[in-house]
């Protein structure tokens, strides 16, 4: 009665406190059954997991996964492989422009679930590579509302937000302008809007000031500047933003995670919301690699696993308002990863060079989407 059955692990879902032993099984994408033995998978497969956790299919809130029409993209399927990962949102990597392609080309026939936040300016980020970089948001020319609106309207099955990058290198000159036009555009069809953040103007109170409840700053956990803290103590515009429902996203990528920023915000309390990767071409090979290292390196920094789980799971399943993604159910989505701690010596790189030692990492032993099972096989970094 069951295709597949995960058996012997502990089953970690935080968002409703489930932490105990338990088998999960799957059938026609679903998950057809939890609890301590299931039985039945007469025709089906068997996993056995003892010793590992089985959670929620993780979600990457940030990444870039249009291969091949965008030259920053990586393909969704090998980071699925090396990572676990089995939600992919990609964070405007295509535009109104070329978003058709994306959706035909690599959303469509894709292994791992890809969402979507549509970037406001039109061609997505076209320019971006080693050798030049050209802001899609510092020729305002490029932003055109009302293709946006037309674009993600005829797509919100799969685009779940507008995408904004704000600041001197994406945005030359624009200022707060590519921010407002992409409010303007989430206001209209009553979606989230991720703005990421690069070197000011305008700066992080700015920024943090005009985003709504639900709306996502990633990158937040950036070095100086418009990094969240003041002379080693959070900003007033972070706590009083976080307050106001703004999420957090971490967006570690090439330039994005600095160790000490991470440090001094976790001891003051503030953890950050959701964990992403923003897994690029240029950061794949490091620093960032995937979000299962980028997980780790949370680990390393003290944070305890259940969190860790919970905002690769629940929070940006949440963020992109897709709640089903982020828990395990029976009669819900047939997605779900395999997790273990592996004990050994482990050293991390964030964005700064800053090196970080630990004695565990975060391994991924499978996935499972839409009822499949993915076997993963973590980088070696
Ligand atoms: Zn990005």
């Amino acid at each position: 009665m069951h295709d597949l059955i995960l058996r012997g692990g502990t089953l970690l879902d935080p968002g409703q406190g489930i932490n105990h032993r338990a088998d999960v099984a799957f059938s026609a994408g679903r998950v057809s059954g939890m609890g301590e033995q299931v039985v039945g998978a007469e025709a089906g497969v068997e996993h056995h997991v003892d010793g590992s956790f089985v959670v929620p299919g993780l979600i990457d809130l940030h990444t870039h996964v249009y291969w091949g029409g965008t030259a920053l993209g990586v393909d969704a399927g090998s980071v699925a492989r090396a990572s676990g990962t089995t939600t992919f949102v990609d964070a405007g990597s295509a535009g109104p422009g070329n978003y058709a392609g994306f959706l035909r080309h690599v959303i469509e026939p894709s292994g791992p679930r890809i969402l979507a936040f549509l970037n406001i300016s039109f061609a997505g980020i076209f320019g971006f590579w080693r050798s030049l970089m050209v802001g899609e948001c510092a020729d305002l020319r490029l932003l055109d509302v009302g293709e946006a609106l037309r674009v993600a309207g005829e797509n919100l099955a799969t685009i779940v937000g507008i995408k904004v990058r704000v600041g001197r290198i994406a945005g030359g000159s624009s200022g707060m302008a590519p921010l407002e036009m992409a409010i303007e555009v989430a206001e209209e069809l009553n979606l989230p809007v991720m703005a990421h953040i690069d070197l000011p103007p305008p700066n992080l109170r700015q920024i943090l000031e005009r985003l709504r409840p639900g709306d996502i700053l990633t990158h937040c956990f950036r070095p100086f500047p418009n990094a969240p803290l003041v002379g080693g103590r959070i900003r007033e515009s972070a706590v009083l933003a976080r307050e106001n429902g703004v999420i957090f996203d971490v967006g570690h990528g090439m330039g994005s995670l600095c160790f000490d920023t991470a440090r001094r915000m976790m001891e003051q309390g503030f953890l950050p919301d959701v964990i992403s990767s923003d897994v690029h071409a240029l950061c794949i090979d490091g620093p960032a690699y995937d979000l299962l290292v980028t997980l780790s390196k949370f680990l390393a920094l003290g944070m305890p696993l259940g969190d860790l789980v919970e905002r690769a799971t629940l929070r940006p399943a949440r963020a992109v308002r897709r709640p089903e993604l982020g828990c395990l159910r029976t009669g819900g989505l047939g997605d779900a990863t395999v997790l273990a701690i592996e004990e050994g010596a482990y050293t991390y790189l964030d964005c700064t060079g800053e090196k970080m030692t630990s004695n565990r990492r975060l391994i991924c032993k499978g996935c499972v989407v839409a009822g499949a099972f993915l076997p993963v096989e973590p980088r070696e970094i």
